[in-house]
């Protein structure tokens, strides 16, 4: 039985010691951890398989609210990098706004990623050149009619 008030007194200690063992033991025991894990997976495939697809059915609501809440968040990231406004006319209304293939590429980009993967992309690649934010209305003029016009008000 673990006496609670030694552990109370040495918990920093404590939780330091164990980490370093669990570190130094991981090192020194890496590959045969990995191969154990790696049989493990292959050896539960179904079973595994099985229980994230009941797990999926279950909170199809949340998993769908959290991905859509990466989602914004990762756009915004993005919309913020290549900078936050229509390169065309400035609009800063991030409802209006969307990530342009400047060289019009994006159908062939899309089919490597999806347009709803993209902001993900973009971050994990860092950034790449090539795209900047465009307005929905300069965007689809760009890609209708190939030039971008200002408004004309009368
Ligand atoms: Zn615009």
């Amino acid at each position: 039985m673990p006496d609670k008030k030694y552990y109370a007194a040495h918990k920093e200690e404590l939780k330091k010691y164990h980490h370093e063992y669990f570190q130094k033991h991981y090192s020194e025991h890496k590959e045969e951890i990995k191969s154990k894990k790696k049989k493990y997976y292959a050896e539960h495939n179904e079973e595994l398989n099985e229980h994230r697809r009941k797990h999926y059915a279950t909170h199809k609501k949340q998993i769908g609210e959290y991905k859509s809440k990466q989602y914004k968040k990762e756009r915004l990231i993005v919309l913020n990098h290549y900078g936050g406004k229509c390169a065309f006319c400035g609009d800063k209304n991030i409802n209006h706004l969307c990530i342009d293939h400047i060289n019009n590429d994006g159908g062939q980009h899309r089919k490597i990623v999806p347009a709803s993967r993209l902001p993900r992309w973009l971050i994990k690649n860092n950034f790449p050149n090539g795209f900047q934010i465009l307005c929905q209305n300069h965007n689809s003029e760009k890609q209708i009619h190939g030039i971008m016009t200002l408004a004309i008000y009368d």
